[in-house]
C-alpha cells in the first residue's frame, strides 16, 4: 500500500532512465508485487534498456567488423600500390623507396648497396610461342627462384614485362655481388615444366653497387640496367658490372632501335655471303647470308651491334624478311649469271622469327620473287630457338621442309639436350660451334666432340658443317674426320655479293660471268 508522500518507486524509476539515457546501458529496475501501473512502467523500461543494450552491442560489433574491414582494404590497397599483381613481389615504387632507406642506413654506417637488374633472356619468343597465360606462369615461376636463393632482407621487385630487380642492402663489395648474380643465374637455369613443355629459363643481369656519396636509387637503377644490357651484348646468361663507359645506353639503344627502324625502312641492310666448301670436292656448294647495318654514320656494322635490340624490339621481324629476300634475289642471280644451279643460299633465322605464325608464307613469297627453288635454300635454326618451339611452329617447319626448304641448326652443341632436338626436328644439316673447331688442334676434347658430331651426323644421315675453321691444320683434321662442309676466315671472311661472284667465277673458269 502507498503511504502519503511520493512513491519512493517513482524516484528509482528517474534514476534508472537517467542513467540508461547517459549510456550506462545495463541499468535494470527491480519490480515489486504491487502490480500496478508503476510495476508496468518499471517492467516497460527494463524492456526498454534490454532493446537498448542488445541495439547497442549490435550496432559496437558493426562498427568493429566495419573497422576492421576498412583496415583490410587499406592494407589490400597499399599492397596492390606497392606490389606487382601477378609475382605479388614489391614493385618499382617500393623498390625506390627500399633503396632509397639502403642508400640513407649506407650514409651513417658505410655499408653497401647493390642493386642487381635482371631480364629474361628471349621473353618475348616465349611469351608468343606459349601464350600469355604460359608467360606469366614462367614469370611466377622466375620470382619464386630468385626469393630463394636471396636472404630474407633482401628485396626482389618486379618492374613489369620480364624485368626483375634484387636489392641487397649490405654487401662487402662488387664481388658478393657479382656472386649473388651468378647464384640467381644458376637458379634459374634449373629446367621447369610449364605448359607441358620443359623450358630452360636464362637471364642476363646488370650488378650495380653504390659507390660515392650522392647516388640515387635512379642513378643506381639506370646503372644496373646500362650493365644489363652489356650482359646481353655479350651474349645473355651473364651476369655485367657496370663500368662507367656503358653510361647512358638506355637512350642510346633507343636511339639504335629507332635508327635500325628507319635503316630497314630505308634500305640500309646489306647481306654478305660467307662460301662454305665442300670438302670432297673442294667446291664452293653453298653461302651462308650474313646480315651487316650500312649505318651513315658508323659504316657497316656487324650484327652483334645490333642483332640483340632488333631481337628484343620486334625490329628482328621485318629485318629477317629483308635478309631472306635479298638472300633469294642473290642467289638466284649467282645461280643464273654463273650457271652454277647447284648453288645454295643459308639464312640464319632467330627464335623470334621462327615463332611467327606467318613464317611459311614469307617464305614462299620470298622464293617466288626471287624466282629461286625450295631446294636452294637453308634455314639455319638455333636450339635456344628450338626450346620453345610449340606443335604451330613445328607444323611450319615440316610444311617447310615437305617444300624442299633444307633445315640446319646451328652452332651445335652450344644448347642444351643436342641430341632430342636432332631426334625431334626435322634437320637436314649439322653446324658444329665455331668454338669447338677453333680448339680441335690443341685441345682433344674439342677434338673429340668435333669427331663425334660428325659421326652422329653419318649416322643420322645428315650432312656435317664445321664452322670457323681458319688454319689448314683445322681443315685437315676435318678432312680425316668426314665432315661434308667447312666454312670459316681459312677460306674467306663474310663479302660482299659481288666478291662472292668473283670467287665462284675464279674457282669454275668454265662458268659464263
Ligand atoms: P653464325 O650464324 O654462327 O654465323 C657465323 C659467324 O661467325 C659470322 O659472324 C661469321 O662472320 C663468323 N665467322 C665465320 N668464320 C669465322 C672464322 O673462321 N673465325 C671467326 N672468328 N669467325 C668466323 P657474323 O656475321 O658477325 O654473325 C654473327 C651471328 O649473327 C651469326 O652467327 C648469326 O647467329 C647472327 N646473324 C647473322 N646474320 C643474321 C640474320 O640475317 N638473321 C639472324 N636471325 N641472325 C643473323
Ligand atoms: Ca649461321
Ligand atoms: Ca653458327
Amino acid at each position: 500500500m502507498t503511504g502519503p508522500g511520493p512513491d519512493p518507486r517513482l524516484d528509482s524509476l528517474v534514476d534508472t532512465v537517467i542513467a540508461l539515457a547517459s549510456g550506462q546501458l545495463d541499468a535494470r529496475l527491480e519490480p515489486s508485487d504491487a502490480n500496478d501501473e508503476i510495476d508496468a512502467i518499471t517492467v516497460g523500461v527494463n524492456m526498454l534498456a534490454e532493446e537498448l543494450e542488445v541495439t547497442h552491442e549490435n550496432l559496437e560489433r558493426r562498427v568493429r567488423e566495419r573497422t576492421v574491414a576498412l583496415e583490410d582494404a587499406t592494407n589490400e590497397l597499399r599492397r596492390l600500390v606497392l606490389h606487382d599483381p601477378l609475382t605479388d613481389l614489391p614493385n618499382r615504387r617500393l623498390l625506390v623507396d627500399r633503396i632509397e632507406h639502403a642508400l640513407e642506413k649506407r650514409r651513417r654506417e658505410d655499408w653497401g648497396v647493390a642493386v642487381l637488374f635482371l631480364d629474361i633472356d628471349r621473353f618475348k619468343t616465349f611469351n608468343d610461342s606459349l601464350g600469355h597465360a604460359a608467360g606469366d606462369h614462367l614469370l611466377i615461376h622466375v620470382g619464386r627462384q630468385l626469393r630463394r636463393c636471396l636472404r630474407p632482407a633482401d628485396t626482389i621487385a618486379r618492374l613489369g614485362g620480364d624485368e626483375f630487380v634484387l636489392l641487397c642492402e649490405d654487401v662487402p663489395d662488387a664481388e658478393a655481388a657479382q656472386a649473388l648474380a651468378e647464384r640467381a643465374l644458376n637458379a634459374l637455369m634449373e629446367p621447369v615444366v610449364i605448359a607441358g613443355s620443359e623450358v630452360l629459363v636464362t637471364a642476363s643481369i646488370g650488378v650495380a653497387v653504390a659507390s660515392g656519396r650522392d647516388v640515387t636509387p635512379t642513378t643506381l637503377l639506370r646503372q644496373a640496367d646500362a650493365a644489363m644490357y652489356t650482359a646481353k651484348k655479350r651474349g645473355r646468361a651473364q651476369a655485367a658490372l657496370f663500368e662507367p663507359s656503358m653510361t647512358g645506353p638506355v637512350g642510346e639503344r633507343l636511339a639504335i632501335e629507332n635508327a635500325l627502324r628507319y635503316g630497314i625502312a630505308n634500305d640500309q641492310i646489306r647481306v654478305h655471303y660467307q662460301p662454305l666448301v665442300e670438302l670432297s670436292t673442294g667446291r664452293v656448294t653453298e653461302i651462308e647470308a650474313l646480315v651487316r647495318w650500312a649505318h651513315p654514320e658508323r659504316g657497316l656494322l656487324p650484327p652483334a651491334e645490333f642483332l640483340d635490340i632488333a631481337e628484343e624490339s620486334d625490329l628482328i621481324v621485318p629485318l629477317g624478311r629483308a635478309v631472306l629476300r635479298r638472300a633469294c634475289l642473290d642467289t638466284a642471280r649467282l645461280r643464273r649469271e654463273l650457271g652454277r644451279p647447284d648453288l645454295r643460299v643459308a639464312v640464319n633465322l632467330s627464335a623470334r622469327e621462327l615463332s611467327q605464325r606467318d613464317l611459311v608464307t614469307i617464305v614462299v613469297e620470298a622464293l617466288t620473287q626471287a624466282d629461286l627453288e625450295p631446294g636452294a635454300l637453308c634455314l639455319e635454326l638455333t636450339e635456344t630457338g628450338l626450346i620453345s618451339a610449340t606443335e604451330a611452329t613445328m607444323d611450319q617447319l615440316l610444311q617447310l621442309k615437305r617444300l624442299g626448304i633444307t633445315l640446319a641448326i646451328d652452332d651445335f652443341g652450344t644448347g642444351y639436350s643436342s641430341l632430342t632436338y636432332l631426334k625431334r626436328f626435322p634437320v637436314d644439316v649439322i653446324k658444329t660451334d665455331r668454338s669447338f673447331v677453333s680448339d680441335m688442334c690443341d685441345n682433344p676434347d674439342d677434338a673429340a666432340i668435333v669427331s663425334a658430331v660428325v659421326g652422329l651426323g653419318r649416322a643420322l644421315g645428315l650432312r656435317s658443317v664445321a664452322e670457323g675453321v681458319e688454319t689448314p691444320e683445322q681443315l685437315a683434321m676435318l678432312e680425316r674426320l668426314g665432315c661434308d662442309l667447312a666454312q670459316g676466315y681459312h677460306f674467306s671472311r663474310p663479302v660482299g655479293v659481288d666478291a662472292i661472284r668473283t670467287m665462284l667465277i675464279a674457282e669454275a673458269p668454265t662458268a659464263v660471268a
